[in-house]
């Protein structure tokens, strides 16, 4: 006979999001009495990602980061721009680092099972989700799931654009860097009239990671990442010898698929496969934090975890931004110029976070040049 295995609650993806759920059902004593299990593919052993974020004050992770920044610079062909981050600070985490407090945190608590194991398959019955892994059941009242559907890959009605960059970790000979400031977008070197730029996070006074990246429909090779980066540095850097101590690339997607359509009575899609990633900008670590505050909430309220996660306002701005950038990708160096130029940080800051009010809506949608988003508009509604 097969083997079953029964659990409260199961996690498929040990990534930022399923990690930060398994972390906060641990530490709820609401859940004390409750078993877990968690599947990953990977052994989660490797530094894959750089995740940065704004935070006001103290943060839960500040034990963990590596280094934050109070000032950001802002560049374009117009101007430099350097900005005081203040009431936030720019935290820079380290996926590694994340990833091993993580999982000490689980083993130390002895009561979640870890698989290393890809799921391929699942199936709702009426008490809750079975995952078949190598020939082994796995039942749990309810599944928190990062794989991304399956019809995400087949759909064509959804915008498609992607942040899609390559970064080096860059040693010089000397120092270069204020290291209080991070280059948020640099637009002085843009490859063939599309929304790409550089961004620059000095971890040190001689040691940035540098990333060249763009936010775009179309993937470009990896010789341009790399190529735009050597070509920055030779213009800005002069003089100046280096070294490369590391890489990382990724390509994260910007889209308005409807991801929050995917969730059933007993499974809800977390992370990327949620639509946890802030569709505008790529950024998604402590929009998951959010969100798995909610969902903690919702589980002890008895409701299904994703209530209140999916922000249709927001969803609405993303997908004029996106149709932007899709059809008319040149644009987006203009608009991002306005939102830094004509906005307070703070401002921005919390439009991305999902917390403006109506007046900071405002101000953020009168700040910047209206034709590309009456066009967007009109191409969304004839389809
Ligand atoms: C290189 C890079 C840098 C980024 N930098 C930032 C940043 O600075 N700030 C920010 O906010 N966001 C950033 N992002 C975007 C976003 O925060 C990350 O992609 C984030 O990791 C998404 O969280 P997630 O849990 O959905 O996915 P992941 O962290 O990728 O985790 C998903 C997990 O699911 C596992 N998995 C997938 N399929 C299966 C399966 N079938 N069975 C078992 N396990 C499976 C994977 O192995 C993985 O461990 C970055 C993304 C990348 C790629």
């Amino acid at each position: 006979m097969k083997e079953i295995e029964q659990y409260d609650f199961a996690i498929i993806g040990a990534g930022a999001a399923g990690l930060q759920l398994a972390l906060a059902l641990l530490n709820d004593s609401f859940f004390a009495d409750q078993s877990l299990v968690i599947f990953d593919a990977d052994l989660k052993d490797e530094n894959d990602k750089t995740w940065c974020f704004w935070e006001k004050g103290k943060g839960q992770w500040d034990e963990l980061i590596r280094h934050s920044w109070s000032q950001t610079t802002f560049a374009d062909s117009k101007e430099l721009l350097k900005l005081n981050t203040s009431p936030y600070h720019y935290k820079m985490l380290r996926s590694l680092d994340f990833y091993n407090f993580a999982k000490s945190k689980i083993e130390q608590s002895g009561r979640v099972k870890w698989i290393t194991e890809n799921v391929q398959t699942t199936r709702e019955s009426t008490e809750g989700i079975e995952i078949s892994v190598q020939g082994k059941t796995f039942k749990a009242g309810h599944c928190f799931d990062s794989r991304l559907p399956e019809t995400y890959f087949k759909d064509r009605e959804s915008h498609k654009v992607a942040q899609h960059f390559k970064g080096q970790f860059l040693k010089f000979d000397e120092p270069v860097f204020d290291q209080q400031n991070f280059t948020m977008m640099d637009y002085r070197l843009i490859y063939k009239n599309t929304t790409s730029f550089m961004y620059i996070l000095p971890v040190n006074s001689r040691e940035a990671l540098f990333e060249y990246t763009f936010f775009s429909p179309d993937l470009v090779d990896e010789s341009v990442y790399l190529d735009q980066i050597r070509s920055y540095v030779t213009e800005y850097f002069k003089n100046h010898k280096f070294e490369v101590t590391e890489e990382e690339d990724g390509i994260i997607p910007m889209t308005n698929f409807p991801f929050h359509k995917y969730h059933s009575k007993h499974l809800t899609k977390i992370g990327t496969a949620g639509g946890w990633v802030r569709a505008s900008t790529g950024y998604s670590f402590k929009n998951a934090g959010g969100n798995v505050k909610k969902i903690i909430e919702n589980l002890k309220k008895r409701q299904h975890p994703s209530t209140g996660v999916f922000k249709k306002k927001y969803h609405f701005f993303d997908t004029l931004l996106l149709n932007v950038l899709q059809y008319e990708n040149h644009l987006g160096p203009a608009f991002f110029g306005q939102l830094y130029r004509n906005n307070r940080l703070e401002t921005i800051f919390r439009f991305l976070d999902g917390e403006s009010d109506i007046l900071d809506d405002l101000k953020i949608v009168t700040s910047v040049n209206p034709w590309p988003f009456l066009k967007a508009i009109y191409r969304e509604l004839i389809g």
